[in-house]
């Protein structure tokens, strides 16, 4: 389906929990966090439903996040239950690699294609410093478990933090130039307003671009499927890719095909949306699906054209990172 800027929306995020086992500083608190009740997050048989009529109105690629969605229950089951859905051709996650290790294999069979992991350092003290509460080499042997299984690609979320892991750039560089492995520097984004934001902290994807050049040869119009805003890179002589996420530095709106679905089963056109409109609600209210597939078809009309992070710095969002689903 067509929104009113004439991008093709084909990409529906669903976040499946607020919940995580990781307490990352640009993400969440440490503590106070209240997660919404159990009564207002979707059930598993709503968000398989909303799945079902997204695809008819031309969703095709799913991905789950959170949270950390692989702490939601049954999430496997879930994956091979959108895995029926004939439209459904790609299902992905973005995780924090702490329980893949011992799930990647039962994942792959439920249908799952693709898998994104967050990993901000090698250095495993820094690790521990921005995740709170995670092990370093659970991450590790979650990726080597996705290639070893063959989910892929495999691809590396990294948040580039100026003063925190600028210096790293290029050892992610190396990574996926010696394994087939797909590294995407994010720019730090302000949502919510948790202390860690800090405007100085931004480190943009001219910054990183120029750090990597000083190093390798990057070649324009990688073939990886990037859906959606990344752009991607070849490395010359390198196995895998590189690929930037600037949503601060450059607008890449125009581009964007993706809507998203929170835990409480609110649409948003746009990370960064103030609207939202209630499927939950929709639903208990007795909404048919014909009725369900009209509210995704108002989301995606009513998408933005673009964010307006820069100009806000994301003070006036109500919710946080992980209470969207990234
Ligand atoms: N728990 C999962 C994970 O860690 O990948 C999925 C949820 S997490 C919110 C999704 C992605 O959002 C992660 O790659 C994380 O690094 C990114 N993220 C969270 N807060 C961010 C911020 N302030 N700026 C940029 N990226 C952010």
């Amino acid at each position: 389906m067509l929104d009113g800027y004439g991008r093709k929306i084909d990409y529906l995020r669903v976040s499946v929990t607020d919940r995580c086992n990781l307490r990352c500083r640009y993400c969440m608190p440490e503590e106070g966090i209240e997660s919404i009740g159990h009564a207002s997050i979707l059930t598993f048989e709503q968000i398989v439903r909303l799945i079902r009529v997204a695809a008819k109105v031309g969703i095709c690629k799913v991905r789950f996040t959170g949270g950390e969605p692989l702490v939601r229950k049954d999430i496997t089951k879930l994956i091979a239950k959108v895995a029926e859905i004939p439209q459904i051709n790609d299902i992905a996650i973005t995780t924090n690699g702490v329980l893949f290790a011992e799930m990647g294999e039962e994942l792959k069979k439920a249908g799952l294609t693709r898998v994104n992991f967050s990993l901000d350092s090698f250095v495993p003290e820094k690790f521990n410093y921005i995740t709170r509460l995670g092990n370093f080499n659970d991450v590790i042997r979650s990726i080597t478990t996705a290639l070893k299984v063959g989910i892929g690609p495999v691809k590396i979320n990294t948040v580039v933090m100026k003063g925190f892991n600028d210096d790293e750039i290029l050892n992610f560089v190396k990574l996926a130039n010696e394994m087939p492995l797909h590294v995407r520097f994010i720019e730090f984004m302000p949502i919510g307003d948790l202390p860690f934001y800090q405007k100085e902290r931004l480190f943009t994807m001219v910054e990183i671009k120029k750090i990597i050049e000083s190093r390798y040869e990057l070649i324009n119009g990688s073939t990886l499927q990037t859906n959606g805003p990344a752009k991607s890179y070849q490395l010359k002589n390198g196995i895998g890719t590189v690929g930037f996420i600037s949503a601060m530095s450059s607008h890449f709106c125009s581009e964007c095909n993706r809507i998203r679905m929170t835990v409480d089963g609110k649409l948003r056109g746009c990370l960064f949306a103030k609207e939202e409109i209630s499927l939950k609600m929709a639903m208990e209210n007795g909404a048919s699906d014909e009725k369900l597939a009209g509210l995704f078809g108002k989301a995606i009309k009513g998408k933005p054209s673009r964010h307006y992070m820069n100009e806000g710095w994301g003070a006036d969002n109500e919710r946080k990172m992980y209470q969207i689903g990234g």
